[in-house]
């Protein structure tokens, strides 16, 4: 029978199959499997699974179907990926006014990944009520040209809400962000129905963990629902060349990018495109010192396997 795992709790999956719950275990079979290993763990929320029914009433999970795409990060220090969720069609990176401050590293970094797997990605600044111009400027200067939306809310006044749902109507949406930015707030605004509060995953179980061990995709009607993302603070980027990370800056790459030499970093090599536009304004200097940051990242970890 074919199912979508709707919640992962350790080592034990909630398999939704003709609208029933099938609670599930892996059989060792895709564990094994070398394309597997390079995992943390093999199935992910989202993931639309063949399953086999047992007597006892559970079922075991005995295929993974191939994903249209997914959205993961290095777990930890181990070089494994950390898939969060699967066929998904939207990522939300919410941030806010106030504080915590805003972070555009970490937007970016989630911003990269989405971008791997051709997923759109959305800012949301929350905390709207505390914005100020400055702010409001930086944040839409830096990402002027990233191909990166931006909405503002503000989930205690009930600001920018009713546009905001819509955008997430008919998605499948991962919300990623920090604690404090106010995304529970949020989500309980935007879902008073969906009592999100009690039966999202507990930020604290996800405290100071690296993998996702608990995931749980929450259903508002039969084609929306919401993954929460308790417990990122850091993400880190799955194993990628560093020579390919321009790909993913949306406004470095402009058709007939003249970089004297190619490959280009747009770090040390001289004759440099990007390097020229950012010196007369038209890249964001906080987006390329992010990007000079990441593939710094990049190529310790290259030089630092195992
Ligand atoms: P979470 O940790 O991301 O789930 O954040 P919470 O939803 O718990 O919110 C963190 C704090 O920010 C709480 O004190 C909220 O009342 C506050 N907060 C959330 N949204 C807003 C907002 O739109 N404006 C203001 N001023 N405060 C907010
Ligand atoms: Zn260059």
């Amino acid at each position: 029978m074919k199912g979508k795992i709707v919640k992962i709790y350790g080592r034990y999956y909630s398999v939704n199959s003709n609208d029933k719950i099938y609670p599930s275990f892996l059989k060792g079979s895709i564990r094994r499997d070398e394309r597997n290993k390079k995992y943390s763990d093999p199935a992910a929320v989202g993931d639309f699974v063949e399953i086999e029914l047992n007597a006892d009433g559970t079922a075991s999970i005995a295929e993974i179907l191939p994903r249209k795409n997914m959205f993961s990060r290095r777990d930890g220090t181990s070089p494994k990926e950390d898939v969060i969720a699967a066929n998904i069609d939207l990522i939300v990176a919410v941030q806010c006014f106030g504080f915590p401050a805003f972070n555009p590293r970490f937007v970016d970094r989630l911003a990269v990944r989405a971008m791997m797997d051709k997923i759109p990605l959305v800012l949301c600044m929350n905390k709207s009520d505390l914005s100020d111009n400055y702010t409001v400027k930086y944040v839409n200067d830096y990402y002027k040209k990233a191909d990166i939306q931006i909405v503002h809310v503000s989930a205690t006044k009930g600001k920018g809400m009713s546009k905001f749902k819509k955008l997430l109507k008919g998605k499948i949406t991962i919300f990623a962000g920090y604690s404090g930015v106010g995304k529970s707030s949020i989500l309980n605004a935007l879902f008073p129905e969906a009592e999100l509060r009690t039966s999202l995953v507990s930020e604290s179980t996800g405290k100071g963990r690296h993998t996702t061990t608990n995931v749980e995709m929450i259903f508002i009607d039969e084609n929306t629902a919401l993954i929460d993302t308790p417990g990122i603070r850091e993400f880190g980027l799955p194993e990628m060349e560093p020579e390919e990370l321009s790909k993913y800056f949306h406004e470095f790459e402009t058709e007939e990018r003249k970089c004297k030499f190619f490959p280009c970093t747009h770090d040390h090599e001289p004759n440099c495109e990007v390097k020229a536009r950012v010196d007369l304004g038209e890249i964001s200097e906080g987006r390329y010192i992010s990007y000079l940051n990441i593939l710094e990242s990049l190529r310790y970890n290259k030089d630092n396997k195992y």
